[in-house]
């Protein structure tokens, strides 16, 4: 794994994406998975938590293009198995608010395209088109699903050539990573044909998962949505969820152009988002501690001179015992 000292690294403030300037932030950690400097900010005004200060563009695609992959390599068999599970999950979300005989679909951040192969299963006929950074996956989109590959990076003038093209477009656990959101929505939606739909899904910052500090924020990770915070992003791009859930750790919204409609001023998610992780961080540290007397654990812990003492009944009954926490 890739390590690096801070002072090697530039670090920009970010503007609010939601307030458009910059506001007053809670710094909500500065060390995130792998031990990084991770600045995870949270603005005051509207709720919405991102890094800032972080590292520039530069940074950033320098990262991606030599190292992500060797940071965050899945194994193949296991990612085909998740990610196939996870589209036939999605795929009904989205189906019922596709336009009659959709004739072209993008995936945005496709990884090996499996998203692509089930809508080309689904739909018969369609165009399908993915973008993509890696390499291998490049080769593999065109060569064994037979898609089209638009581009590497969102933040090109890639839409420019596909205005008004697609009747869906997806974007799974990608918008956590974009510099631009906003930027990054007004494309697709240039992108969408008029009755033309955009699923999005996100990690879910008011119900996060696993340790924050080794698990959930991340340097990659540079935005971390809220039903209300995507929702009023959306807006500012002129797209509307037609639909947006939270289910588990994740986040997910069909999503439909918009000329003009009223933005019903959300809102601000701040004390809400503090609340949530005031509490999460105490069931986790009760989980800890009581794991600490779990007594499946003290028994395989304790010296067998002292085990042999305990009669078996009792024994067996510490076995059964089953910690809920
Ligand atoms: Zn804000």
């Amino acid at each position: 794994m890739n390590t690096f000292t801070e002072s090697r690294t530039e670090l920009e403030v970010i503007p609010c994406a939601i307030c458009r300037e910059i506001t007053p932030t809670k710094r909500l950690t500065d060390v995130g998975m792998f031990g990084w400097p991770t600045h995870v900010s949270i603005c005051k005004q509207c709720g919405l938590v991102f890094l800032s200060p972080r590292w520039t563009r530069e940074r950033y695609n320098q990262y991606y293009s030599e190292e992500y992959e060797g940071d965050y390599r899945e194994d193949k068999e296991k990612a085909d198995e998740t990610e196939q599970r996870k589209i036939r999950q999605a795929w009904p979300r989205l189906a019922r608010y596709l336009p009659e005989n959709p004739q072209a679909v993008l995936d945005i951040g496709c990884g090996l395209g499996w998203a692509l192969a089930h809508a080309a299963e689904q739909i018969p006929n369609v165009r399908i088109a993915g973008m993509e950074t890696s390499e291998e996956s490049i080769v593999h989109l065109r060569e064994v699903i037979g898609a089209e590959f638009i581009g590497t990076d969102v933040d090109t003038d890639w839409h420019l050539d596909h205005q008004g093209s697609f009747d869906l477009v997806i974007m799974r656990m990608v918008a956590e990573h974009l510099l631009d959101p906003v930027a990054a929505f007004k494309k697709v939606r240039s992108v969408l044909k008029d009755d033309g739909i955009f699923y999005i899904a996100v990690p879910n910052m008011l119900n996060p998962d696993g340790s924050l500090r080794d698990f959930w924020y991340r340097v990659v990770h540079t935005y971390y949505y809220a039903k209300p915070t995507l929702t009023r992003i959306l807006h500012l791009a002129g797209l509307e969820p037609v639909e947006i859930r939270e289910e588990e750790f994740e986040l997910w919204a069909v999503v439909q152009r918009r000329d003009s409609f009223d933005d019903p001023g959300l809102p601000s998610v701040y004390h809400l988002q503090l609340q949530v992780l005031r509490r999460y961080q105490a069931r986790r540290a009760v989980r800890a501690f009581l794991n600490l007397f779990n007594p499946r654990k003290l028994l395989a812990r304790m010296p067998a001179g002292l085990k042999n003492l305990i009669p078996e009944s009792i024994k067996e009954r510490f076995r059964r015992l089953v910690y809920r926490h």
